[in-house]
């Protein structure tokens, strides 16, 4: 950026008139040798193809200098191209190079901005704000196992069917507010599906996670009510530790759900603690939440 830094100092305002700069002066070299030069013939014409000859090296270097800059403008468009964040390229010039750059700069801002908001939204439930599964799966904690617990609304298909499809939505965002206000901020919170929900309590005992349940079936069973009528859950909890895959532990919470829905509903139902024998087929990663291949 040396010779564009240079010119700038003179011509800040055009980028053109930098190439006419550099062009002048390489004219001017030999111009200036045919004047200089004494009047006999041979020397004189040695004298200006040597000066012709170097004033076109000095044009042709000080012209790929001065394209040097757009360089950094292709390498930052490249940059953004392939997702990575973009180093900021300088925005005091004001020639129409100052402009590209700013232009630029402006680009991969916006693009980032874009890309964050697709993946916000790529891993969210529009309804209730809540981690959708894909959301989830990138939360999870990989390395620290805990409680999950899975919680199914009762007999949501009936609210659906005497209230209507938007009383339901309702619903559904009351009980996401409550969860979220009754969780704690480490914990993991997503929608899995229409009416149900997934708690995972990093580092909680089966025991915790069981209690953390109860308070959650309570809660619900006071505070949402739909024209008097309290909407409850069935919960299952199961608790993973070192060694079992995520989709381990959720499938033994879903189990959990089943059996607290045969058993009448509105309670909550702790898994077995998972054998040895489920440990095996548990990933590296430790929370998958999709049984491989499934
Ligand atoms: P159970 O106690 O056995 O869980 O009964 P259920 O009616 O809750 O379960 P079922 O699986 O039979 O029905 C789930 C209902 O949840 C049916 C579906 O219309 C409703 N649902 C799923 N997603 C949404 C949603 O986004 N909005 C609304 N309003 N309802 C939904
Ligand atoms: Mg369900
Ligand atoms: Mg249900």
């Amino acid at each position: 950026m040396r010779v564009y830094e240079l010119l700038n100092r003179f011509l800040p305002e055009s980028y053109t008139a930098k190439f006419v700069a550099i062009l002048a002066a390489a004219l001017a070299m030999p111009v200036l040798s045919a004047l200089l030069v004494p009047t006999d013939r041979t020397a004189g014409i040695v004298a200006l193809i040597a000066a012709a000859v170097v004033a076109g090296i000095v044009a042709q270097r000080s012209i790929a200098e001065l394209l040097s800059p757009l360089e950094k403008v292709s390498d930052s468009l490249q940059r953004t191209e392939a997702g990575y964040r973009a180093r900021p390229l300088p925005e005091c010039y004001r020639d129409e190079l100052g402009l590209l750059m700013e232009c630029a700069n402006r680009m991969a801002v916006h693009l980032d901005a874009q890309l964050h908001i697709a993946a916000q939204e790529a891993e969210r439930d529009p309804l209730t704000g809540l981690l959708n599964r894909r959301g989830l799966e990138r939360r999870m904690p990989a390395t620290r196992p805990g409680a999950i617990l899975v919680i199914d609304l009762d007999r949501f298909k009936d609210i659906n069917d005497a209230f209507g499809h938007s009383a339901g939505d309702r619903i559904l965002t009351h009980v996401s507010d409550l969860l979220a206000t009754t969780f704690r901020s480490g914990d993991v919170l997503a929608r899995i599906g229409g009416e149900e929900f997934l708690a995972c309590l990093p580092g909680a005992s089966l025991e915790q996670g069981r209690q953390a349940a109860e308070r959650i079936r309570i809660a619900l069973e006071d505070r949402i009510l739909i024209e008097g009528r309290p909407v409850t859950a069935s919960i299952g909890v199961a608790c993973g530790h070192r060694g079992v895959a995520g989709w381990q532990v959720l499938e033994a919470a879903d189990r959990a759900v089943f059996q607290a829905k045969s058993a009448g509903r509105n309670r909550v139902v702790c898994a077995k603690a998972l054998s040895s024998d489920s440990d095996r087929g548990a990933g590296p990663t430790g929370f998958l939440l999709q049984r491989p291949g499934g």
